[in-house]
């Protein structure tokens, strides 16, 4: 954690720039979060670069459900972050959205540009997968993030607690296994995402209708 405060040596109008994580089940506002930052930074005279991996949309953008978009750059796995990053005349500060798919490597490079370069970075993603296991690159975040904040926009399970987990559905059945990351909630794929509680998600209960 950083912190200043009368009695610290940080001169005032220095600070150390953050690494912030927002994490949150699907549909809580993450993306939307994301572009207001973005907005709200950008309003300050600040520049910024928005990067995704995986949206929605399936193009390299930023999509949330409430229908805002931004053009985004998309983290593909060979991406070097810093090299991005400092291949640019100036940024102060990265929106990235779902970061819970990028590499831990690419985290690691998230930190350098924190410490190394005083580059604000501003991170959310999922925490956790189907089977509610944690994304290597959450994990990550977890670990070396100045900040983690959760999320919980009203996001809630059937039964009306707050929804905590994703599960995968498929077939109209919580799936339990298989790979980490499937991309679903498209008209040609027979898997769909589903927030459930913790209660119904170790239960495996979808719900009456959803099925
Ligand atoms: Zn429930």
């Amino acid at each position: 954690m950083t912190q200043s405060s009368a009695l610290s040596a940080v001169p005032s109008g220095a600070r150390d720039a953050v690494l912030k994580f927002y994490f949150g089940p699907m549909d809580c506002g993450k993306s939307t979060l994301a572009l207001q930052m973005n907005y709200n930074h950008g309003r300050q005279g600040r520049r910024g670069l928005v990067l995704t991996k995986h949206d929605r949309s399936g193009g390299p953008k930023i999509t949330s459900r409430i229908g805002l978009g931004l053009e985004a750059i998309e983290v593909e796995d060979s991406l070097d972050l810093v090299r991005l990053v400092t291949g640019h005349a100036r940024v102060d500060y990265l929106i990235c959205d779902e970061a819970c798919f990028y590499s831990v490597e690419q985290i690691e490079q998230l930190a350098d540009l924190v410490d190394e370069h005083g580059i604000d970075v501003y991170a959310f993603g999922l925490a956790s997968d189907f089977r509610s296991v944690m994304f290597p690159a959450a994990q990550r975040l977890f670990e070396l993030a100045d900040e983690v904040c959760r999320l919980q926009v009203e996001v809630l399970c059937w039964c009306g607690r707050p929804g905590q987990l994703n599960a995968r559905v498929v077939g109209g059945a919580l799936a339990r296994t298989g790979e980490q990351v499937v991309i679903g909630d498209t008209d040609a794929s027979p898997v769909r995402y589903q927030v459930l509680c913790r209660r119904h998600h170790r239960s495996g209960q979808l719900g009456e209708g959803t099925a």
